[in-house]
This record gives structure tokens, sequence and C-alpha cells, in this order.
């Protein structure tokens, strides 16, 4: 904000004309649908107020782009395969500065504005951590004034809804473009031809006195974008995120009697339609289909295509591009970014081999977000050749010359090679290429990177340094407070007598003294509680269930994984039950359950676990005996639009991942930016929260990394041990196959039993004592409000550190070198 101030200006926008924006609202309701606002749908008053905002941007959007060109500005192309964007207008308008306003039109329009934004689905373009970040970092990069896209691919189905029948999950399709998308502009303009399959035939060019390589008999398919804009804060730039679509090269010629053009026609639309049909629901696990090879390979070529073109238009020497160009490639999905540039560049623009390389090396970057085996790409090489066969050629190259460097840094050390190279045993693994070819390799909090150094990319750091460091994720605070829980939102620029925190989240530190205020505590308290209420509504109107808003809620929401340990979460409510009914009289502030939590749809012992938690749910909530004392809620379809209401309504903030494990984490700075306190392992970026809030305003427990990486090394422990020797865990691990949680019969948690008693990969039992210790701190420690509230409103005053603005600053200034570009 003090950058926009510098310019002479104090709001870039002109001042909202109410009248015609509620004519414009008519209009549309009128013009797109021959309808009145008595008998337009909810939806097509939906639609109409999209359009007429997206009206309001449109000018900024075509100005932003303008400056941008005119002063020649670096850009960077943030290459995710996933942006978890969730709805739109809301964000869109807060971002415009003209919520409160649109608001008032609607009210006199007789319209509520939160009813009209339920009727935009989510953007479900990504399936959880990864892809919401990258959907705050496009935020955050055009609030900070940086020219940006984000690439990613127009998927006909999103991530899938996901409905609880009989206490399982089922997945149904997300069609979320059925209606249409209001934001999205199509470019036909830009559409690019992408190659897969034939194979290469090599050429002698005369006139470049070499060799050429050209691919011949492959299938084709057009990539058609479509920009959805990403409106910043209050500072007249609007960037693009660019979906790329797929069509058939050559449409039906119904006229036409070649078999052969039939066919051939009939294979493109084919392939058209099936490379951008639908997310894969996996997170964290890497599932080695062909059909992600081609997606990967669709939305990256692509965007390469797009940009080198764009570049050439205005630059006459290729060799520039890294001064106005880098490609950050989120996780090792875009990873063939590395050979398909150095394929543009050298069979397309001729440039010999070093001086492509240099180029290419000085334009990626590479960010790391795990560590968990299952999720590294590793590609079979026949099927990569078989694809891809000339891109394929390239990787061998780039293989082959840094084995050349290896050997001769480290002459005989075989280690080396068998953990660096990119081709091992059948494979291409893409995280070595990314770090091979990237000038910068980063992990996403303190931890992760340092595990990263130390362990699992040791040989790398070891050889390559320079290129490794660390920035912690981060969030936006305009979409998980300013929009997500607006009472909070004013109350903090209240007490700071300022909103400049929208922009420069540190100045929350000045909430700190009010920590101490017992008024301020009292108004924080009832904030939080009209969340609760507003979490309960939703939760009666979605699952049926009466909620105690009076009660703590203990809240564990995010994808569904071993490693996440929502298993021990759902043992330790078993162990609790059991507690209660035992000893009806025991000291226990009640307390409400909640999670929500998606499983891959091939995930088998997540899915059991979906349905332990809404077996145990079901029990308890239909015990009387416990009910004015425990209630457990399964919150179906977690998702952006229902985690918005989700965190702003939650006391605890459940991060129990096995140390080591999580990476990072963004859900959980999105709990403390709204007051929960985390109860949490020394993992990911809770070291960084609790370093922040500081360990007495946070509950620690469990093993730390270093324990679980020395358990790991020694080959695990032994968990049939604790089940002997702990009879709660041992009742509870009991309980799961003796009927008591499935209407008598023993087989249906069998499994989960099993997994628990011979290895217990992820220290469930070795960590239950530690964390039932700190639920129980917890649950004593709520009852002092005074002291609780002190707490919250200290999570909410040191969450600055958590902002993506902040993380976005350290990836220009570190990696990305962009200048902020300002509009008149
Ligand atoms: N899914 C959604 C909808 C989210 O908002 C978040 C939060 O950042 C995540 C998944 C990731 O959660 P976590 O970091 O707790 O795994």
């Amino acid at each position: 904000m003090s950058d926009i101030a510098a310019v002479g200006e104090k709001s870039v926008f002109e001042p909202f004309d109410k009248e015609a924006f509620k004519k414009e609202i008519l209009n549309n309701i009128k013009y797109l649908f021959r309808k009145t606002p008595e008998t337009a749908s909810q939806q097509e008053i939906f639609q109409a107020v999209a359009y007429a905002s997206k009206d309001m941007i449109i000018d900024e959007w075509l100005n932003a782009h303008k400056e941008y060109e005119k002063q020649d500005a670096k850009t960077v192309y943030y290459l995710s395969m996933e942006f978890l964007m969730g709805r739109a207008l809301g964000n869109n308008l807060i971002n415009l500065c003209c919520y409160k306003e649109v608001a008032e039109v609607l009210q006199e329009m007789g319209l509520d504005i939160n009813v009209v934004e339920d009727q935009e689905p989510d953007a479900a373009l990504g399936n959880g951590g990864l892809g919401r970040l990258a959907a705050c970092f496009i935020e955050s990069l055009s609030t900070l004034n940086y020219p940006a896209y984000g690439c990613t691919i127009r998927y006909k189905y999103g991530m899938f809804k996901q409905q609880i029948v009989n206490g399982e999950q089922v997945e149904i399709p997300d069609d979320w473009l059925k209606n249409g998308n209001p934001f999205e502009i199509k470019r036909p303009e830009y559409s690019q031809e992408i190659k897969f399959g034939g194979y290469v035939r090599i050429e002698y060019n005369e006139k470049l006195g070499r060799n050429v390589y050209v691919q011949d008999g492959y299938q084709s398919v057009m990539a058609v974008p479509y920009d959805l804009p990403v409106v910043g804060y209050n500072n007249g730039i609007v960037n693009s995120l660019r979906i790329w679509d797929a069509e058939p090269l050559v449409q039906f010629n119904l006229d036409s009697f070649d078999k052969g053009d039939y066919q051939k026609a009939v294979e493109q639309e084919n392939l058209a339609k099936s490379i951008v049909e639908v997310l894969y629901p996996n997170d964290n696990h890497y599932s080695g289909k062909e059909l992600r090879l081609k997606q990967q390979y669709f939305f990256v070529s692509a965007s390469l295509q797009q940009v080198i073109k764009k570049f050439k238009a205005t630059h006459d020497d290729i060799h520039q591009l890294p001064d106005k160009v880098v490609f950050q490639l989120n996780d090792t999905h875009p990873t063939v970014t590395v050979p398909e540039l150095m394929r543009i560049l050298i069979d397309e623009e001729n440039l010999e081999w070093d001086d492509a390389w240099d180029i290419t090396s000085r334009c990626c970057a590479y960010t790391n977000h795990t560590i968990m085996a299952e999720a590294l790409e590793k590609w079979p090489v026949d099927l990569f050749m078989r694809l891809l066969p000339r891109v394929y050629q390239i990787v061998e190259e780039i293989n082959r010359r840094f084995l050349i460097q290896v050997e001769e840094k480290y002459p005989n050390q075989y280690d080396k090679i068998r953990n660096m190279a990119i081709l091992y045993e059948g494979q291409v693994r893409m995280a070595n290429m990314a770090i091979i070819a990237g000038f910068s390799v980063n992990g996403v909090a303190r931890l992760h990177t340092q595990i990263l150094e130390e362990r699992e990319l040791h040989d790398f750091y070891e050889m390559m340094p320079e290129k490794f460091n660390n920035k912690t994720n981060g969030i936006t605070q305009r979409r998980f407070l300013l929009h997500a829980n607006p009472l909070l939102a004013q109350w903090v620029t209240d007490k700071l007598g300022t909103d400049e925190w929208i922009t420069n989240l540190p100045l929350l530190k000045g909430l700190a003294p009010l920590a101490d205020d017992s008024r301020a505590r009292k108004e924080f308290q009832e904030i939080k509680y009209q969340n609760k209420l507003r979490l309960a509504k939703y939760i009666k109107e979605h699952n049926g269930i009466d909620i105690n808003p009076d009660s703590i809620f203990d809240v564990q929401v995010k994808r569904l994984h071993e490693y996440k340990r929502q298993l021990m979460n759902i043992m330790h409510i078993m162990y609790l039950y059991n507690q209660l009914k035992d000893n009806p009289d025991m000291k226990f502030y009640p307390t409400t359950f909640i999670f929500g939590a998606k499983a891959a749809a091939g995930y088998k012992t997540a899915k059991q676990t979906i349905k332990l938690i809404n077996a145990v749910a079901d029990v308890i909530n239909n015990d009387p005996a416990v009910n004015d004392k425990m209630k457990v809620v399964f919150i179906e379809n977690y998702c952006v639009s229902n985690a918005e209401i989700i965190f702003a309504a939650s006391n605890v903030s459940e991060q129990i991942s096995t140390a080591s494990k999580e990476a990072s984490g963004t859900g959980n700075m999105k709990f403390m930016l709204n007051g929960a306190i985390t109860l949490g392992t020394m993992d990911g970026a809770n070291v960084e929260i609790v370093e922040e809030v500081g360990s007495e305003n946070a509950f620690i427990f469990g093993m730390s990394s270093d324990e679980v990486m020395g358990y790991e090394a020694n080959g695990g422990y032994n968990p049939r041990e604790i089940y002997e020797q702990d009879a709660d865990i041992h009742r509870v691990m009991d309980q799961m196959v003796d009927g008591t949680y499935s209407n008598g019969d023993t087989e249906t948690f069998r499994e989960l039993f099993n997994s628990l008693i011979n290895q217990d990969v992820y220290f469930i039992l070795k960590d239950f004592r530690s964390y039932a210790e700190a639920r129980a701190k917890i649950n004593e420690a709520y009852r002092d409000s005074k002291a609780w509230n002190r707490m919250a409103i200290l999570n909410t005053a040191c969450s600055g550190k958590f902002s993506s603005d902040r993380t976005i600053e350290e990836y220009v200034r570190d990696i990305w070198h962009l200048k902020k570009v300002f509009v008149k």
C-alpha cells in the first residue's frame, strides 16, 4: 500500500457507481437470460453479477498488460499442474475494493451477497496444499505489482466432489464448467500445436552445416488457452491464470469419404478430449499413468511455445530470454519444461547445445514439495521415449553430460551416480532433472529444506550448494481473513486503526498488547463464537447434525493421508469415549471433533480411515450418555469455499503429521491467522509457527524429525510391544476389530488394525500417549477463558510471517528478480 501511495494515489479505482452497477446487473439478467430479477434463477443472478464485475476488471487487465509491454518487464511463469482457486467473485470484489458496495447494491435489490456467492462453483483445479499454494502465490504476485502468469490445464472435471454414503466416500464428478465460466476469456489466437509420439528423423541441414532432428509420424492436438483474471488488491494490477484446453487439430469433415482422414479426425478428437478430461485426484502420490505425462507435456509445451513467440515478437536475441522470463516449476510435475525448452531452442531456434543449456538453466527454478518416496515422479523410459521421442533424446544427452561432470568431480564413486543420475534402472527421475537443470532448488519450510540438504538431496547439495534455498510457504490474508472472516477483519482494522494489514500482515503484531486487555479478549471471543454459529449452521444444513457452539471446536481438515495421521486423531476419540463411558464424572470440557478430508479414489487405507471416522461418529453421536460432552462430525466435500468457514470457527488446529513428513502445511497458517491454537508435532511450518507465537501458546507433542528418521534408519520399531503394554491402546485397537464400530463385523477395519500392529510406518502408537497428554492439556486450558483468548489473540497477532506476500517477496529477491510495475 505504501508503494501505491508513493505514486500519488490513494485508491487506483474510480469511485464505485452503485446505480451503474445495478443497471449492469439488470441488463445482464435481461440480455443474457431474457429474464427479470423476479424470474431469474439464483445461478443466473450470480452470472449477471459476475459478468458485471468482470466488466470492472477488463480495463485494469488491459492497462496492466500494456504497461508490462511498455516497460518490457521480466515475467514469472508459475507452471503448476494445479491451481486450487476456489471461488472468484467475492475475492475479485474484495480486491477491487467494492465488496461492501456490491453487497449494498444486492441488498437494495433484495438479494444476499452470501447467497449469490454460494452459487459459484469452486474452481477446484487442484488437490490440496500444493494447488492452493499456487493460487495464493498468483494472488500475491498481482497484489505486489509483479508481472506473472499462472499456467495450468483447463480440466473439464476438477477435484471430485465427495459424498458420504453409508459412512463411505463416494466420488461425484465435478462438472464445474456446466453453466459456463463468466470470468474466463478464450484466446484462440494463442493456440499451439502439441505433438505426441511418432519417431525422430535426422536430416542434414546445409545452411546450418549440421544435422537437425525432425519429429515425424506423430499425433497432435491444439492447445487453446483461456485466461482468468487475477486481481491485485487495490492496485490496478490484473495478471492472468492461463488455463489450456485441448481441441482436435482438424475438425470432423462429414463430407469426406476419405477413411484415412476420418480415422485421423476421430483419433485427434479422442486425444484432445482425454488430455484435459480430469484432474488426477492424487495428493502426494505419483500414479505413473501415461495420460498424466501427456497432461504434463501438453500444458508445458503450450506455455513454453507461447512464451517464446511472445518474447520473439519484441526481441531479436533469444539469448536475452533469461533477462525477461523465469519458469518456476511447482514440484516435479512440470519438469518436462527443461528438455522441452532445450528442444525449442535447438530444433526451432537453431542454437548449439551449450547456448541452449545456458539459457535453459538460467530460466528454470524448481520447488520441492515432499520427501515422501511414493510422491517422487519416475517415468519408465520406454513410456517416455514412445510418447516424447525427441524430448527423450534430449533427456539422454542432459544425463550423459551431467554424468561426465559427476565422474570428473567424484571419480569412481558409483553411489553418486546411483543417487544423482536422471536415467537409472530404466526410469527417468524428474526431480533429478529439475535439480540438475535449474538454477534454484527450494524447499517450502525451514525444516523441510534442512532435511533436503542434509539427507534426501545431500549429494546434490554437496555438489551444487549455491542452488539450494528455503522459501517457507504462505497464505493470502485477502482470502483467508478479509473474505473468510469479515468480523475478525473489521476488529483487526478497528484495533490497529488502519487496514494496511491487508497488504502488510506483520502489522498484526500491533494486536499483541490486546492479549492482556480484558475487553479485547471478550470481543475476540464473541467473534469466534459468531463464527462457530456460522459453522454450526453449515453443519446442520449439510450434515443434519446439531453441534454445541459453546463446545471446543477441535478441527482436522486436510487431505486424507496416512502421514497426516487422521487415524491417530480418531483413535484418540475412541479412547476418550471409553474414558467417558467408564467414568461419566470425569472432568472434560465439551468438545466437537471436526474432520474434513478427501481420499484419493484408489487409496484404500485412506478410505477405510474415512469409514472409521464416520463409524465412530455414528456411535458417539447416537449415545445420549456422552452427547452433552462430545460429538464427532465429518464434513463432506472439504474444499476451499467451506474451508473459509471452517478456519474462522476453529479453536484447535490439528497439525499432527509424523515429524519430517509434512513439508510445510498451509492449513496450519490459516488456522493460526484466525486465532486457533496449534496442537501439533514439530513438523513442517509448525516449527516456525511455534517460533513466532512462542511454545507457551501452542501445544506440541510427539517425536522429533530426528527421532523419526533415526528409527527409520534402523528399520522402524515394534508397535506390538506398545499394544501389549498399554491397556488403553490395546482396548482401542481391539475395538477396531471386535465389531464395536462395525455392527459386529470383525473384518471391516482389519486392515487398519494390521497396518498398525505389524509396522505402524507413521508411528501412531508411538506418539499416541504424548498426543493424549497434549489433548488433555488443551481440554484443561480451554476452561480458563482468559488464558485461552490471550493465546488466541497472540496467534493472530504473530501470524504476520505467514503471508504469501512475504513468501513472494523472498522468491522475487532470491530467485525471480522481478521489478514492480505500477499503473497510472
Ligand atoms: N485443501 C484446502 C481446500 C485448503 O484450503 C488447504 C489449506 O491450505 C489444504 C487443502 C492444505 O491443508 P494442509 O496444509 O493442512 O495439508
